[in-house]
Order: structure tokens, then sequence, then C-alpha cells
């Protein structure tokens, strides 16, 4: 059997795979990364080679995007320094622990200079709507 393998994703760090594997493993697809091993022994080379592949065959590549995506899709979703308005003030996404219910969806109040210098910061969480 000599199937075609088509590069879906390039990675140019050994640890960004880690999060790709898993994924495809549990999807039962079968994935190659091409020159992980020259990348993870020397990962000053990784540009010059374009990086680690991720490819996967080619019956396969419907899935492997749809998993490609979903990994993306959530990355995204992540609020760190998002800005967004509450109750008509400011606030930036962080990566504090809300206090009260432990999700990470929180945000601090921006301030101007001199308000933030005189006033401590809010800080809020979406998810149960707690400000401290
Ligand atoms: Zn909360």
């Amino acid at each position: 059997m000599n199937e075609k393998l088509i590069t879906i994703k390039t990675f140019y760090y050994d640890s960004e795979t880690m999060l790709y594997e898993p994924r495809f493993k549990d999807a039962d697809i079968y994935y190659f990364l091409k020159d992980q091993k020259t990348v993870s022994a020397d990962p000053v080379v990784s540009n010059a080679i374009g990086g680690i592949k991720l490819q996967v065959k080619e019956q396969d590549l419907e899935a492997a995007k749809a998993i490609l995506k979903e990994i993306d899709d959530n990355r995204v979703e992540s609020t760190f320094g998002k800005e967004v308005k509450f109750k008509g003030k400011n606030y930036i996404g962080t990566l504090k622990v809300c206090p009260k219910c432990g999700e990470e969806e929180t945000y601090e109040e921006q301030l101007s200079f001199w308000k933030g210098f005189f006033s401590p910061q809010k800080h809020y969480c979406k998810v149960c709507e707690t400000e401290w």
C-alpha cells in the first residue's frame, strides 16, 4: 500500500503537536508527523525545513480538517486580551480565575492611568457575574 499523504498543518515547535496528536488518535485517524524527529533533535533547523508537517491520508482529509477547525475554534474562544464592555465600563480579558466559581472567563477593568493609581482594579467574572 502506497497511499499519498497530504500535509494539512505545519508546526514550528514539537510541543505544538501535543495539542493535536491525542485528537487524531481519539478519532482513529492515521497521521504522520513528517520531520518531527529532525525538529525535536534540533529546533533551530525547523524554519529551514519548513517545520513539522502533519500529514493524513487523502480519505481522512475531511475528518482531519474538521478536527483542526474544532481545535482552532476553541483557541480563538480564549478571552485573554479581549476588550469588552460591561455596564458602560471597559474591561479586558485576563488569565485570572474567578474566586467564586473557578472559571477563567474573567476580565479586569481598564482604568485611566490616574484613576488606576488611586483605586484598585475591579475584576469581573462573565460566568457567575461576580465582581471583586
Ligand atoms: Zn465566576
